[in-house]
Formats: structure tokens, C-alpha cells, sequence
């Protein structure tokens, strides 16, 4: 299991790896292998950094994990992304790393489908195809369509132009060169879609995007839900052969080929810093391991108020900046394997289900501690675009999700949890009539708490610190911190949370780190 086992000679029975301490300290220690720590550790470990990554879970990935029932594959959460094309955000850093040919990626087309009471909407991959088909559903909003269409587009160029510091130079010139950026700056997904959209059914359509976010659009960020939704348009929208985890473990692959090292199954439980600099991490399992920098990839409240010794002081102004974050709401997971191969239904594997055009109320409910039994689900058959989810023989996976709080009233009893499986399953049904309840051979039910505890993220957030326009862009923390040599990557900084987003976090961290602009030098340097 662990590289790091070997390279320093131990592999316990039970599994653990014993990391005695480096006689040299480590270039870079990477806390937490998701997507954004194996990034920026292959990153590294490609330019010959000596880069250990320490992953609590004894499978790396994190939110982007699969798990096996009966020989039933399901990924906790990532359903599909974009940027896996060449060029694309993954497609080319896998080329950097020299492993573009070990995995094999389906683009998605049509990526999803809506389904509303009165009509079904299919988000095609071709932005031309999918102005088309709203203008064909809404004649009279061909100004306005085409309008916001381009205005997310022009800060679509804007939010890729953007590097992820801003040098104070170039900082006097933002206004000019971020003109979009900078007045949209504070805006909110439901104002912008009110200035330019008449009809309120098609504001929610083009609204749908902020759920992914698990926030109402009059809270959404409308610079992240632009960029989401572009982004899709620009880059695709894919898949992996072999389901989430094999994007996971192509980048530990990439890692381990260029002699970086992996120990699963150990939390870190300390980050020591000495004199305002960063000296190295303690494991949950009492080892010392020095390192020259380290990059922490979950929460930065846990990170400065948990790990770091001694930890951050309560005045000093980045926790109080910190504290005064806020998350989004989780998701409630039901996962089905079922005999039934034909469940009927349209052929899209991505399906929304809308009971009307309002995307507000339930977010008024969860705001009340209450789940919406009328709440927009997604209903996903991921088996039919990654066949090999499913043992020989039998028949296909069903995911279905809604979004759900932490803590709701009465919390996450044994019957709520049955009831609001017993709902989405008859909410699948509506839109795959063959799914019978007899024939299904596995379920499995996940909470908000299951994700927080598989994936560390605070309660259960799926995109690190919530979208809202207060914490996103330059407003959201940076990979630099007040401690040298103590970094950010991942969806809870910058540029924010999603497979593409959080890949990019790690891999220009991981650059950024390469050019050596922290003057702290590297192994032997
Ligand atoms: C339900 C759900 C659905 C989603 N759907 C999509 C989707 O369809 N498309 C998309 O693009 N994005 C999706 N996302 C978001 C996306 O998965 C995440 O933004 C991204 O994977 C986060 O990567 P990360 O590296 O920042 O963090 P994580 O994946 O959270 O990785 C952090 C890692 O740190 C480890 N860790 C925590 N504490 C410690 C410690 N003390 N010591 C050692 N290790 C530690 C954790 O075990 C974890 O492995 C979804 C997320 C969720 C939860």
C-alpha cells in the first residue's frame, strides 16, 4: 500500500506504514490525496521533489472515490467533469505527466437532461446546439438568451486569463484588463438572470447550474455558476473508464513512476511550525515527519485551528477572515444495484427531475431544518455509460440525490433515512418505469455525515467554502497562508471547488511552488 513504507523499510501487519523521520526533510508534504493534493504532488515528484502524500482513508481520491457492494461499482460523488480533452484542464496536465494513454475518458452528448412537469431540456455539449434548442422553447427571448449567453461567456475568457495570485503590479490594472470580473464581482446568479430573461420559467432553466453548488440561485455566485456552466461548453463534459477512481489512481500512478511517495491510512494530526515557518507534520499514529513546506488540502479552519501547533491565533486577522466562512448544504445519496438491465426511460444517464419552476423553496426548507419531499432530484444510471459498474449477469446502477443538511430536525434517524430512499425510489420510477423494487440486490444509503467522514470535508461540504459572491474568485483564500511554507490547494481556495477547479488549484500551486518564488529552496538546494 504505501511507497512510503518501502522506501524507509516498514510495512506493519496491520497495514500501517511506518515512516521512520527523514534524515532529510521532504521537500513538500502534501495533507490529503484528493484530487488536488495528487495533482500537485505528481506535479512535484515529476520535477524530482522528494513529495509525500499523507491520506487518512486507505484508498486516495477522496471526494472522487468509487466503492464496491456485490460487485456493484458506485462513485460516492463525482458524476461527470470537464477538461478532459488534450488541451483540456486534465487531459493536459495527464500529458505532463506522461500518463494521457493509461486512461480512457467518454465525453458525454447530450451531457444531462432536465426534466421539467412540462417539458425536457438537453443540455447539449455544443453551446451553439443548446442556445438552439432554448430559442426553439422560447422564441420570444431571443435577445435576452443570446445576451446572457455571451456575457457568461466574456467572463468565462475573463476567469481563464486569471492567474491565481495577482501580482500587486499587475493589481492597479485589474479594473481594465477584468472588466466583466470586476462589475460582476458581487452579483447573484437570480439578478443577472432578472435583467436579462423575461419568461421565469426560462430564468429557472438557466439557473439549474447553482444546484451543483447545492445553493439557491438568489445566493449563487454568478461568476462561479458562469464559469461551471462554460466550462462544460468549452471542455466537454467526460467520464472515466472505470469510473471515479481511475482518475484518482492515474494521478497515483503518475506519483509513484516518478518516485514520490503515498502513505495511505495516516491522518495528520499536526502541522508544526517554528519561529512563523513551517518545520514539518505529526501522523495520528505518533510519527514526526520534517518537511521544507506543506500543502493541506482540507478545511483551513481545521488546518489553522485543529492541526497547526500552535495553532493561529483567534485575533489575528486571516482566522477571523476564515471563521466568517460559510459552507453550503450536503447531499443525501441513495445507491441502487438492480437485475433489471432495461429500466425503460430515456437513454441519458444524467437526469434532473423538477417538480415545478421554483428552486427556491427548498432551500427555504433546509433553512428551517426541513427536507423538501419536492425538492429537484438527480437520478443517474451511471452503468450506462461505464458498463463494467455492473457484475456479469445482472443489470445497472441507480443514483439518486437531493441536496440535505447536516443536521436536520430531528437528525438522521434509521426512518428518515428509509423514508426519503423510499421517495427518491419512487421519484426514479416516474422517469425509469422498468426500476422494480423487487429486483434490486444492493442499496446503500449515504448522509451527509458519511460523506463528512470519508472525505473530511466539514459538513459534508461537496465544494469546499459555499459560492456565494462574498467567497468566491480573489475573495476566496488564496494558496498562500500566514505561516511560510504552509499552503492551500483544493476546493476550499482558490479557484474553487469541482474535479477541473480543484486539479487546476494543485497543479499551479505545485508550478508555482517549482519556481521557487517562496525563496525557500529545495532538497539539498
Ligand atoms: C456529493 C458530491 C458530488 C459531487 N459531484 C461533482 C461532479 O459531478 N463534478 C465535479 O466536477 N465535482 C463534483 N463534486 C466536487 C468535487 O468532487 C470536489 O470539489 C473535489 O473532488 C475536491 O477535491 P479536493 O482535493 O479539494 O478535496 P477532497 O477530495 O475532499 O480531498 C481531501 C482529502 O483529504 C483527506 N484528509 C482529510 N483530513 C486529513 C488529515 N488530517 N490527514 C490526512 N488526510 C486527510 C481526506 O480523506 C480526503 O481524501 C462533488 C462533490 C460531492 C461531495
Amino acid at each position: 500500500m504505501s511507497e512510503t513504507a518501502k522506501a524507509h523499510g516498514g510495512q506493519s501487519s496491520t497495514g500501517k506504514m511506518s515512516v521512520l523521520p527523514a534524515v532529510e526533510p521532504y521537500d513538500c508534504v502534501v495533507v490529503g490525496g484528493g484530487l488536488s493534493g495528487l495533482s500537485c504532488a505528481a506535479v512535484l515528484a515529476a520535477a524530482r521533489w522528494r513529495v509525500l502524500v499523507c491520506e487518512k482513508q486507505p484508498t486516495a481520491g477522496g471526494c472522487c472515490i468509487s466503492f464496491w457492494r456485490k460487485g456493484y461499482r458506485f462513485d460516492l460523488s463525482v458524476q461527470s467533469y470537464s477538461g478532459c480533452g488534450p488541451d483540456g484542464v486534465i487531459g493536459s496536465l495527464l500529458r505532463q505527466l506522461g500518463v494521457e494513454n493509461e486512461i480512457e475518458f467518454q465525453r458525454l452528448d447530450p451531457a444531462r437532461e432536465y426534466l421539467f412537469p412540462d417539458r425536457t431540456i438537453h443540455l447539449s455539449a455544443s453551446l451553439e446546439s443548446y442556445r438552439e434548442h432554448l430559442l426553439e422553447q422560447f422564441p420570444r427571448e431571443r435577445s435576452g438568451i443570446a445576451n446572457y449567453l455571451r456575457l457568461q461567456q466574456d467572463i468565462f475568457d475573463e476567469i481563464h486569463r486569471l492567474p491565481v495570485e495577482i501580482p500587486l503590479s499587475a493589481a492597479a490594472r485589474f479594473e481594465r484588463d477584468y472588466p466583466h470580473l470586476t462589475a460582476y464581482r458581487r452579483a447573484r446568479l437570480s439578478d443577472v438572470l432578472a435583467a436579462h430573461i423575461s419568461d421565469p420559467r426560462l430564468r429557472t432553466i438557466l439557473a439549474v447550474r447553482s444546484s451543483y453548488f447545492a445553493l439557491p440561485p438568489s445566493q449563487a455566485s454568478f461568476l462561479a455558476v458562469s464559469n461551471m456552466e462554460m466550462n462544460y461548453f468549452a471542455e466537454g463534459v467526460y467520464v472515466a473508464r472505470g469510473g471515479a477512481q481511475a482518475l484518482s489512481d492515474i494521478l497515483v500512478t503518475a506519483i509513484k513512476r516518478q518516485s514520490g511517495e503515498l502513505a495511505l491510512g495516516t491522518e495528520v494530526k499536526r502541522i508544526r511550525h517554528e519561529r512563523g515557518r513551517v518545520v514539518g507534520v505529526e501522523t495520528a499514529d505518533g510519527q514526526t515527519i520534517a518537511a521544507r513546506r506543506v500543502v493541506a488540502t482540507i478545511a483551513p479552519t481545521v488546518v489553522f485551528h485543529g492541526l497547526l501547533d500552535p495553532p493561529l491565533a483567534s485575533r489575528h486577522h486571516y482566522w477571523r477572515r476564515l471563521a466568517s466562512l460559510r459552507t453550503s448544504a450536503s447531499y443525501f445519496i441513495a445507491f441502487w444495484g438492480t437485475t433489471t438491465d432495461d429500466l425503460g426511460g430515456s437513454p441519458n444517464a444524467n437526469k434532473e427531475v423538477f417538480e415545478d419552476y421554483d428552486l427556491e423553496h427548498e432551500y427555504a426548507a433546509l433553512a428551517a431544518g426541513k427536507m423538501d419531499p419536492r425538492a429537484p432530484c438527480f437520478i443517474l444510471i451511471p452503468s450506462l455509460v461505464g458498463r463494467e459498474a455492473v457484475p456479469e449477469g445482472r443489470g445497472q446502477t441507480v443514483c439518486a440525490s437531493v441536496k440535505a443538511l447536516y443536521a436536520p430536525d430531528g437528525g438522521w434517524t434509521r426512518e428518515r433515512r428509509k423514508a426519503l430512499a423510499g421517495q427518491l425510489f419512487e421519484r426514479a420510477r416516474r422517469c425509469l418505469p422498468g426500476f422494480d423494487r423487487a429486483q434490486i440486490e444492493v442499496t446503500e444509503l449515504v448522509t451527509p455525515a458519511v460523506i463528512e467522514r470519508l472525505t473530511g470535508n466539514l459538513n459534508g461540504s461537496p465544494y469546499g467554502w459555499a459560492h456565494v459572491p462574498e467567497q468566491v474568485g480573489l475573495d476566496r483564500p488564496g494558496p498562500a497562508t500566514p505561516i511560510r511554507g504552509l499552503y492551500l490547494a483544493g476546493h476550499w481556495t482558490r479557484p474553487g471547488g469541482g474535479v477541473a477547479s480543484v486539479i487546476v488549484s494543485g497543479r499551479s500551486l505545485a508550478t508555482r511552488l517549482l519556481a521557487r518564488d517562496d525563496g525557500i529552496g529545495k532538497d539539498k538546494a
